[in-house]
């Protein structure tokens, strides 16, 4: 038993049950709920759980061809003693991270935490350490009476009118992060219609994708309380800009942070450069992770800040790897990918950058000249990112580096996965690909039929 962990203590605070959640292939969360007296059998024992719930497809349905789909077997769900936090104190609700362990054997081979827990380990092994930080974008809207998401805070970009407007709302969901001991840095009305986001706090990996779930659920939450839906789709409306999931993170060796106090360019020292070669190099079959659904692809466009041409550059907003000098603020120096959504599994993306951080750093490669404005103007643009996901699963297929961290089980599911999703929409357009998906974290849209007979009329 964790130290931390004490059952009383959480009974006498108020807690009668503990969501146990985890992160299926499709970046939904995925829950078994324990009474707090249970909660010893949920560490060591775990909760049952089908390995199938991998082949569900961000509509719900179960993709037939996918090689988890198949009635037996089964995994235990195990809560991790060091994940637990408030989820809704006043009604009784903690929440744990669950981690999936075969019957006996051991951690499942294909679990998406223990792949980012064990490339963390990898990350220390090398004499590494990464922080990492989520700015997590969304819509708050309710349906018309054609099922489209209309906005319901009104207000300008960045505007103090909307967060006056949403004053009530936005002083809910603060309370709620406070009080689930989540720690927000910056809160601001974002570009879009009735878009917010949110900037969490740099933290280890593993504490980064627990917090960017909770941070879902408890926006979902909160939403909800006030009658309206939130989405964090890429793509919520075709006119509409995208949501965003910016991803910030730094790198440290035994000299200290990577990223400056260097002789290279905007003071990179010679394992900076190294970094974004290599990180460089990679991108594509990282933004499979980053950017997991069709309509993923819909948002990464040119000129709209998701930066999707895979060049870095110092302080480019429009640079796939966007390198932050040391602020006044003394932050250490870090990067920023944005073509990262708030639809990814972080356990898997933030898995997959320190297997990728780790190649970059034993495989020394020599960077490229940084691109200064917009690469959308140059006269030879540069190369693009996957603009689909087919592509985007195709450079993750071809990965070796990728494919040997995340092993047989993990990498192949996923990219069954992935082809799921690209046979759900080959015959849709993209209005259509952006109203199946628009209303995510709700899986199936606000008016799913998932009865035998719609699954088998799809399937
Ligand atoms: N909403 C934009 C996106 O889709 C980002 C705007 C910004 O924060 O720079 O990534
Ligand atoms: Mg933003």
């Amino acid at each position: 038993m964790s130290p931390r962990l004490d059952v009383e203590a959480l009974v006498q605070s108020g807690v009668r049950q503990i969501a146990v959640t985890w992160v299926n292939h499709a970046g939904e969360s995925l829950v078994k709920v324990v009474p707090v007296r249970q909660l010893h059998h949920a560490i060591h024992t775990g909760v049952g759980f089908s390995p199938v719930s991998d082949a569900f497809r961000s509509d719900g349905v179960i993709e037939p061809h996918h090689r988890l789909t198949r009635p037996d077997g089964d995994l235990r769900l195990k809560a991790d003693p060091d994940s637990i936090a408030l989820l809704d104190a006043a009604n009784g609700w903690a929440w744990a991270a669950g981690d999936r362990w075969d019957r006996d054997l051991g951690p499942y081979a294909a679990d998406q935490r223990t792949f980012c827990r064990t490339m963390g380990r990898n990350l220390e092994r090398a004499g590494l350490s990464m922080t990492a930080g989520f700015e997590l974008e969304w819509v708050v809207v309710t349906p018309d009476r054609h099922g489209v998401p209309q906005p319901v805070i009104p207000g300008g970009p960045y505007g103090a009118d909307r967060l006056i407007e949403g004053l009530d709302y936005v002083s809910a969901l603060l309370m709620a992060l406070d009080q689930a001991d989540l720690p927000w840095i910056q809160f601001h009305p974002e570009y879009g219609a009735s878009q917010f986001e949110l900037s969490f706090s740099p933290d280890a990996p593993l504490n980064v994708a627990d917090g960017l779930i909770r941070a879902r659920l408890l926006i979902q939450r909160v939403t909800r309380q006030f009658n309206w839906f939130c989405s964090f789709s890429a793509k919520p409306r075709m006119d509409w800009v995208g949501n965003g999931g910016h991803l910030h993170f730094s790198v440290a060796d035994a000299q200290g942070p990577v990223l400056q106090g260097g002789p290279g360019p905007a003071g990179l020292r010679q394992e900076g450069e190294a970094l974004i070669a290599g990180l460089l190099q990679k991108l594509p079959a990282l933004i499979a992770l980053a950017s997991p659904s069709p309509v993923s692809y819909l948002r990464l466009r040119p000129s709209t800040w998701s930066a999707p041409y895979q060049v870095w550059g110092v302080e480019n907003r429009e640079a796939a790897l966007r390198l932050i000098p040391t602020a006044l603020d003394h932050c250490s120096a870090h990067l920023e990918i944005k073509a990262v959504d708030p639809t990814t599994n972080p356990y898997l993306l933030l898995g997959a950058l320190q297997a990728l951080v780790i190649h970059a750093l034993s495989h020394p490669s020599t960077l490229p000249a940084p691109v200064m404005g917009d690469p959308a103007g140059m006269e030879v643009p540069p190369a693009r990112l996957p603009s689909t996901l087919v592509e985007a699963r195709h450079a993750l297929e071809g990965d070796h580096v990728l494919r040997s961290a995340m092993g047989e089980l993990l990498h192949g599911s996923l990219l069954d996965s992935f082809a799921g999703e690209i046979n759900r929409v080959e015959d849709l357009p993209p209005e259509q690909q952006v109203a199946s998906t628009c209303w995510w974290p709700i899986v199936g849209g606000l008016f799913q039929d998932l009865s035998p007979r719609n699954q088998s009329n799809r399937g």
